[in-house]
């Protein structure tokens, strides 16, 4: 064999072909065999290297002249076409939405210019900027998730165009100066140097009917609103990223991520240790010292907490699941109430008198670790 493969015939197309009946064989054949669709699978990533080099030289039309021209000579033991640029194994190639979005004219692009990069013939489409935010929530909503509203502005895609640059119902045309290849060589004394083509930025192709919304550029600014969800148990000062929810790319490159920064709201009365939630429960001494039944308020709700007698202040209590969410699936932290024995500040004489009797009958001295 001498490397010769019959494109035609790889996607299943006839020699006299329009670009629309090429690009609609690869489309159909693209989404059968990317690798993403067949994990694992050699053969299916073979056949997609194949049709997608089929489709780089036929939906060109230099190219695909050479390649006509080059398929007579083949027939007589000539040349095949010249891939020395075609890595085999390469995996780089970028697509990012799901098989299901390959229908759209965007996503074709971006395989293609992930593609390019591979080869070394196509710059790698230029990815979205990346948001910063930031939301301020409550302290129940950082326990339970929460979803917010946000206004961000920036680039985002052109939705006259869906991302394409074209004005609706046109497509790009193969860049005249560099022929698709995205980068142009002129000679230097004894060296060619190699740069990107200046007619089309490096992406091989070329805007002639410039979308009228976005003036060819796949984008707008554009003040709009995404719903973030924060997710359940989200501590102060986390930064949480959606991806994809960034600034558009520039002509179907991928978008940016989305980063909020969350802050959480004091509560009255909760505090939180990463996944507990912590209490401070303040209790008279004559139910500290006989012991007694509080109700007390949990993140879910009032239950009733029993005091054994002669609970001490400071003295923790466990209430096992009644914390915060754990990231990935760590099931709950805990509450842990705090016992606090307060002192009263003003007593009547009837009060005092009853707290002296209790002081003469006292036993017990907290202090005789201190007397040596
Ligand atoms: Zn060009
Ligand atoms: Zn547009």
């Amino acid at each position: 064999m001498n490397g010769y493969k019959d494109y035609y015939s790889i996607l299943g197309v006839s020699k006299d072909a329009s670009q629309k009946e090429i690009r609609d064989a690869y489309r159909r054949l693209a989404r059968k065999y990317h690798p993403d669709a067949n994990p694992g699978n050699k053969e299916a990533e073979e056949k997609f290297k194949e049709i997608t080099e089929a489709y780089e030289v036929l939906s060109n039309p230099e190219k695909r002249k050479e390649y006509d021209e080059g398929r007579m000579f083949a027939g007589a033991g000539g040349r095949g076409f010249d891939f020395a640029g075609f890595r085999p194994g390469y995996r780089t190639y970028t697509f990012t939405g799901d098989l299901g979005d390959l229908g759209g004219l965007g996503d074709l692009f971006d395989l293609f210019s992930g593609f390019g990069a591979a080869t070394g013939r196509r710059r790698e489409a230029r990815k979205g900027r990346d948001i910063h935010a930031e939301v301020t929530i409550s302290f129940e909503d950082a326990i339970n998730g929460v979803t917010v509203p946000l206004t961000i502005s920036g680039r985002a895609v052109c939705s006259t165009c869906g991302g394409s640059g074209s004005r609706p119902g046109t497509l790009p045309k193969t860049c005249p100066t560099c022929g698709g290849r995205g980068t142009v060589s002129h000679d230097q004394g004894l060296f060619a140097f190699s740069r990107p083509c200046p007619a089309c930025g490096g992406r091989g192709t070329v805007i002639e009917n410039p979308c009228p919304t976005c003036g060819g550029t796949g984008a707008v600014d554009r003040v709009r609103t995404v719903k973030v969800k924060i997710p359940a148990g989200v501590k102060d000062g986390s930064k949480v990223r959606f991806a994809g929810k960034g600034e558009a790319g520039p002509l179907g490159g991928a978008p940016g991520d989305l980063y909020v920064t969350v802050h959480v709201k004091p509560h009255k009365y909760f505090k939180r240790s990463d996944g507990d939630i912590l209490l401070d429960l303040p209790l008279t001494f004559p139910e500290a010292a006989l012991g007694t039944t509080v109700e007390i308020p949990t993140i879910n709700g009032r239950v009733k907490l029993k005091i054994p007698a002669g609970t001490s202040d400071g003295k923790k209590f466990r209430l096992r699941g009644k914390g915060a969410p754990r990231p990935k699936g760590g099931g709950r932290g805990d509450m842990i109430v705090t016992a606090h024995v307060v002192v009263p500040q003003r007593l009547t004489p009837k009060e005092k008198e009853l707290i002296k009797q209790l002081k003469e009958l006292e036993r017990e001295n907290p202090r005789a670790f201190l007397e040596e």
